[in-house]
């Protein structure tokens, strides 16, 4: 199934389709799972999705929300079922299997077909057939692109347009981080043309924010933002008890990182917090600098040119230490402009 024409083939059966997203699957991951889903259905397959976790709440409006698989791994059993049963899986918005987690293993032993729709950097061969765009600024572009090249456009109603809308409006920061393409105008004219509303959807993943959300963020801004100014760099570390004393929810810290980015002169921004399970780290640049290099190369990560993320199992200080013992490697990219 090498081709657009060979999956076009493939999808004339009626299937039984699976969507996965990555860990924490914010609005692109979500968005383009959940408008994929809702077109294939129309297409008269059967389709569940499937997060490898929880998500934010602000991404809990979008339509077939109340259908999707929330894998833990007391629901595991079920999880491998549903893999088992799919002639097709589809993988969207990851491009490595690690980063579905135990989901990772049942994917890759499975004989369905499996296809990649994302745009993130070096993706792992696992995939029959790949709509995969590193210069796409989000997967939902990508879904909306496989839509269209079926002939099936007309099929986009509104509420496929906008969870589509949603993943192409958060992955590009609001249409205005450098990703944003005169591709991606296009497709948000296309949404909006087949019933995408922008308002409705900025309202409510922006603006649905709990009073606890935004102490966190005065809290993060005002006693944890440092700056380092010989490394154009700024950074926050954020504890268990820190996150706990401010009631934080999945997705609450989502976007602090880009406020070190803001301050004038800053070329990198990291947030560091403890997630119990694992140390998790939040990178974003400006320009050349390869967060995706550095999370590769030094924090089990990976992601794009501008906005990454890793872990570790270290604990957080050794994290943190293990950062700024980093740091100098990059000095010279770093002071560049
Ligand atoms: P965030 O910092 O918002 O969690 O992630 C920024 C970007 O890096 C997103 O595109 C996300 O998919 C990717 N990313 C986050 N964490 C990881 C990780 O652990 N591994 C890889 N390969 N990519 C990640
Ligand atoms: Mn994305």
């Amino acid at each position: 199934m090498e081709n657009i024409q060979e999956f076009k083939q493939y999808l004339q059966i009626s299937r039984k389709a699976v969507i996965l997203t990555h860990f924490k699957p914010d609005a692109d991951a979500l968005g383009s799972s959940l408008g994929l889903a809702r077109y294939l259905k129309q297409k008269g397959h059967t389709v569940t999705v499937i997060t490898p976790s929880d998500y934010p709440d602000f991404i809990s409006w979008m339509p077939g929300n109340s259908d999707v698989f929330i894998f833990t791994k007391d629901k595991s059993e079920k999880a491998e079922a549903l893999i088992n049963q799919a002639n097709l899986i589809f993988c969207l918005d990851f491009s490595s299997l690690n980063r579905i987690n135990d989901l990772g293993e049942m994917i890759r032993k499975s004989p369905a077909k499996k296809v990649l729709i994302d745009h993130h950097l070096e993706p792992e061969k696992f995939a029959d057939f790949e709509q995969w765009d590193d210069t796409a600024a989000s997967t939902a572009e990508l879904v909306f692109k496989l839509i269209v090249d079926l002939g099936d456009e007309a099929l986009v109603d509104g509420e496929t347009a906008n969870c589509l809308y949603a993943g192409l409006m958060t992955d590009t920061g609001s249409f205005r981080h450098s990703n944003t393409s005169h591709q991606v105008f296009q497709i948000a004219a296309a949404l909006v043309a087949r019933g995408a509303n922008p308002y409705k959807v900025s309202k409510l993943i922006y603006d649905t924010n709990t009073i606890e959300r935004l102490r966190l963020m005065g809290y993060v801004l005002s006693e944890k933002l440092q700056v380092l100014p010989e490394y154009r760099t700024a950074y926050m570390v954020l504890s268990a008890e820190e996150l706990k004393r401010f009631g934080s929810q999945t997705g609450d810290t989502e976007g602090l990182v880009n406020y070190g980015l803001s301050i004038k002169g800053i070329k990198l921004s990291v947030m560091i917090s403890d997630r119990k399970d694992s140390i998790k780290l939040s990178l974003r640049s400006l320009g050349d600098f390869s967060v995706n290099e550095m999370a590769r190369s030094h924090f089990g990560g990976g992601g794009h040119r501008n906005a990454a993320g890793g872990q570790t199992s270290l604990t957080l200080e050794e994290t943190l230490k293990k950062f700024l013992t980093v740091l100098p490697l990059y000095k010279d990219q770093l002071q560049n402009d």
